[in-house]
């Protein structure tokens, strides 16, 4: 109260005059800056924090680099060397119109371009800048993604297949077919599948910039089947090798498919006894048959090696593989072989070894598919298979805790299924 009374003494005086005086200084800077960076003519010039000013183009159709370059009033010498250093250090060499932004920078609004930015894909941005000397320097950045995981669940009505039921779900074709593929290492998607039995994902989706770009890693799937709930989660290893596990910390992954071809109807099962479609009599049949139209590529169930290729009057065109010391796996009807596959060659998980076909004894397109168990015929439906790789002792704990995140992610996304979460 006392230095209220004293507020209008002389010195007091003075010193509201010249913070007055300082506050107008400080008002007209900012309108004489507002007045002269506030527009740049064109309506594409935007005043940025650090005082430089950007004129974001966006590609059109029929665009070229040296057309937006010449229209920002560069020389041709100029736009020569910018073209040259962007194809040498980033090689790029054209533009895509409607994806591609290029963006002008410049110290002040009458002089001439200094950096020049593009974004040639999401995941990258190329800047090249004008040195003092007039040479101009290219640099890469790599622009992380923003990756969201989403979950998707659904149910198997009456009458549908497991694909039906996923797209209904709003599950992606992509991401259906990994989990296609995963699942069908623990079920067999002819027998085990039912009305009422439920399933769901979670996947990543990558964002750049706001937008989603593409469809990232499955890093949970779950199915009740009849035989079981059939969980599988992906986890990398400390030495970073990745691979899927079920909940307990098994390897999910088997050394073998049961079904090579996704998706194809099984037409014919494994029995010890059955009428034989072409010959009348009865004969075991020692494998399955898939139907697939001729030309189908055919994937190896396993990694291994080729030990037979050849044709019978049964098997028509056949390839068998080896892979390890107990399992082979033999490939029957085939039109024709894969390119380079031959007796002695070494195959991976997936790799096409030849093509679908109706030759030897075999009544229309399919693949006859069989797995031999130290020298047996097994059931390729029911055989218990080995993981690929099982989890040491410390991976395991660290795979039973991150299983617990992944666990909890489910649950909390399962409430709210529009909701993504940032691991
Ligand atoms: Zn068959």
């Amino acid at each position: 109260m006392k230095k209220a009374k004293n507020i209008l003494n002389p010195t007091n005086i003075a010193r509201g005059v010249i913070a007055l005086a300082i506050i107008l200084v400080i008002v007209a800077v900012v309108l004489v800056f507002a007045r002269h960076f506030g527009t740049s003519g064109d309506g594409v010039g935007i005043l940025s924090s650090d005082d430089e000013h950007r004129s974001i183009v966006v590609v059109a159709a029929g665009d070229t680099l040296s057309k937006l370059l010449t229209d920002q009033g560069f020389s041709n010498a100029q736009v020569l060397e910018i073209a040259k250093v962007l194809k040498s250090d980033a090689d790029i060499t054209s533009l895509r119109a409607d994806s591609d932004k290029i963006e002008f920078v410049r110290e002040n609004a009458d002089s001439p371009v200094s950096k020049i930015v593009i974004i040639p894909s999401p995941w990258r941005q190329v800047e090249i800048t004008c040195a003092p000397d007039g040479k101009w320097q290219c640099q890469t950045i790599d622009i992380k993604p923003d990756t969201r995981v989403v979950y998707r669940a659904g149910e198997i009505m009456d009458g549908d297949s497991f694909y039906l039921a996923g797209a209904r779900a709003g599950i992606p074709d992509g991401i259906l077919a990994e989990v296609y593929d995963l699942l069908a290492f623990e079920m067999d998607f002819e027998r085990d599948v039912r009305a009422g039995q439920t399933f769901s994902v979670l996947y990543e989706e990558n964002y750049s910039n706001g937008k989603k770009v593409e469809n990232g890693r499955v890093l949970a799937v779950q199915f009740e089947a009849l035989r079981g709930n059939v969980k599988m989660y992906r986890f990398r290893t400390d030495d970073g090798k990745t691979g899927y596990y079920d909940e307990n910390g098994n390897g999910a992954i088997k050394s073998l498919k049961r079904t090579p071809i996704n998706n194809a109807k099984v037409t014919s099962s494994f029995s010890n006894s059955r009428k034989h479609p072409v010959l009348g009599y009865t004969r075991a049949h020692k494998g399955v048959d898939f139907r697939a139209s001729t030309g189908t590529p055919i994937p190896a169930a396993g990694a291994g090696r080729v030990v037979a290729r050849g044709y019978n009057n049964g098997h028509g065109n056949y390839i068998k593989l080896r892979h390890n010391s107990s399992f082979e796996t033999l490939y029957a009807h085939m039109s024709r072989f894969a390119k380079g596959v031959v007796v002695g060659t070494t195959v991976k998980q997936g790799q096409t070894i030849g093509y679908v076909g109706s030759t030897g004894l075999s009544t229309g397109p399919h693949l006859h598919y069989e797995i031999i168990k130290d020298g047996k015929h097994v059931n390729p439906m029911t055989v218990k298979l080995p993981a690929i790789s099982n989890l040491g002792k410390k991976d395991k704990e660290r795979f039973l805790e991150y299983r617990k995140t992944l666990d909890a992610s489910i649950e909390h996304l399962s409430e709210h299924p529009n909701w993504f979460i940032q691991l």
